[in-house]
């Protein structure tokens, strides 16, 4: 594949796990409870185009019309990180293990753990990943706005995550 249709393909991949799972989250009023068993939701690498090393993505519930914010569960091998990007509606993060990092744009990198939640304010150009030295995975909570919630930008270089 070529640079301009990987991402093309790497978002279908990702409106087609998303759509399944719209389905079993379209509530009507008047529906019964739902319960989307463990392990029914395909696993999805990061896209290389905007991760750097090892992560995987876990969809965990899509945004809907009830509630307009997906929920997605990443894990960042040591070293993994994130593009830079910004979310229009803003991003929390819950750190459920490890050791990871994050930065705001022309701000000092911080250490987050296990337990620790993170707000990213909309609009704010970030980046969050593992530390070196452990994984990390996090319970990503993102807000939508007509229906996007993340603008990609430039990779974070090497001197950029070993800047601290
Ligand atoms: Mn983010």
């Amino acid at each position: 594949m070529d640079l301009i249709s990987k991402p093309v393909a790497y978002a279908a991949a990702f409106l087609a796990v998303f759509a399944s799972t719209n389905q079993a989250h379209a509530n009507e009023p008047g529906e019964s409870q739902q319960i989307t068993p463990s392990g029914t939701q395909r696993t999805v690498g990061g896209s290389p185009d905007f991760f750097t090393g090892s992560v995987r993505v876990e969809p965990v519930w899509p945004a809907d019309k009830n509630i307009n914010a997906s929920g997605g569960l990443v894990t960042f091998e040591p070293y993994a990180r994130s593009a830079w990007h910004t979310h229009p509606a803003g991003q929390r993060l819950w750190v459920v293990s490890g050791v990871g990092l994050t930065q705001e744009w022309g701000k000092p990198i911080r250490e987050i753990r296990a337990g620790d939640v993170v707000w990213c304010p909309p609009g704010v150009k970030h980046w969050h990943g593992a530390s070196a030295r452990a994984a990390m995975t996090h319970l990503a909570i993102t807000g939508n706005v007509e229906g996007k919630n993340v603008t990609w930008m430039e990779k974070v270089t090497d001197d950029q995550y070993n800047a601290r």
